[in-house]
């Protein structure tokens, strides 16, 4: 069983890094707020002074920060890669900028560390279930070395290519996810001004050729899937103000690429109008009110 250094405890932090010790490694935890931190010493943790204490004395520094300014700052200022023990393996779960990502790979190995970015799907309800999707960057060995601490927090493990494809992986699917959102409320709310209802929208077209993941999970039409946020108040799940860092990430990434992705533009203005309108802190399905501001 491994020593863990554990940096950013919150939403999907905390679970994750509990999983961890589920999975009978030794963690050591760090957060900017104490309150993440008391909730994963309480599993059993060891709380750490600072980046720098928790990067020490382990074998390898799992990271779960907002967005890459974080993990620039928490690796390459002063922090885990001044810090650690030669030898440590350096996994970034954040979902951030692909020029983020390779920068502080290509500053770990400098600093003589492997580095994998290893992005999730499956939200707060993967970290806890500890059913995560990973998707992963690095070379071969450095994801073989990963592979058995990131099989204590999920399920599907997967090698997407050299460092920084594990977060080209994530905004794709992202950006489809979002993308998907839109175009259900679009269908739904089109379909019941014309008179058909939300009910029989939802059962004919989650089994007919328009159907997608997000439509019969996560359906932005309230009341036609119990489970869906949409049908329990927006509450998130996966909030508009982080479906809409991923779509901006996305757009940045298809800019850096010369690649065109309409949808993926509109769907990025789309989830801006919402943020604009407040919505921020609501689920991604929300994005329903962009299309009917009344909708109910
Ligand atoms: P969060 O805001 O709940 O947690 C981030 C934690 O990082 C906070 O507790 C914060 O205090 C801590 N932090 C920030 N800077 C720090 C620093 N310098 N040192 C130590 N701690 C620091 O966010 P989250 O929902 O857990 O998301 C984390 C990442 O996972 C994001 O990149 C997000 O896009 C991605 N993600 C989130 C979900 C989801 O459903 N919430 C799903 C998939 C991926």
């Amino acid at each position: 069983m491994a020593r863990i250094g554990f940096i950013g405890l919150g939403n999907m932090g905390g679970p994750m890094a509990r999983n961890l010790i589920k999975a009978g490694h030794s963690l050591k935890v760090f957060d900017l707020s104490e309150e993440a931190v008391n909730f994963v010493v309480q599993s059993g943790a060891e709380a750490a002074k600072s980046v720098k204490d928790a990067a020490k004395g382990v074998d390898f520094v799992v990271t779960m920060l907002p967005v890459g300014a974080n993990v620039r700052e928490v690796f390459m200022n002063d922090g885990v890669l001044a810090a650690a023990d030669p030898g440590t393996v350096m996994i970034d779960s954040s979902t951030i900028d692909v020029e983020s990502a390779q920068a502080a790979a290509a500053a770990a190995k400098e600093a003589g560390f492997i580095m994998v970015d290893a992005p999730v799907s499956g939200g707060v309800t993967g970290a806890d279930a500890g059913t995560l999707t990973f998707m992963c960057g690095g070379d071969s060995e450095t994801f073989e070395r990963a592979k058995p601490i990131l099989q204590g927090m999920g399920k599907n493990i997967i090698h997407c290519g050299a460092s920084g494809l594990g977060q080209v992986t994530k905004i794709c699917n992202n950006m489809l996810a979002g993308i998907n959102s839109l175009a259900a409320a679009e269908a739904m709310v089109m379909g019941e001004r014309l008179g058909v209802s939300r009910e029989t929208l939802y059962k004919v077209i989650s089994t007919s050729t328009g159907r997608s993941y997000i439509f019969e999970t996560s359906n932005p039409m309230p009341s036609v899937v119990a489970t869906s946020p949409s049908s329990n108040n927006f509450k998130p799940g996966f909030m508009a103000k982080l479906m809409l860092k991923d779509l901006r990430l996305s757009q940045a990434a298809a800019q850096a690429a010369g690649s065109a992705t309409p949808l993926g533009a509109a769907a990025t203005a789309a989830f801006q109008l919402l943020i604009e309108n407040g919505f921020g802190n609501d689920d991604t399905s929300s994005i329903i009110k962009v299309i009917d501001p009344k909708v109910k």
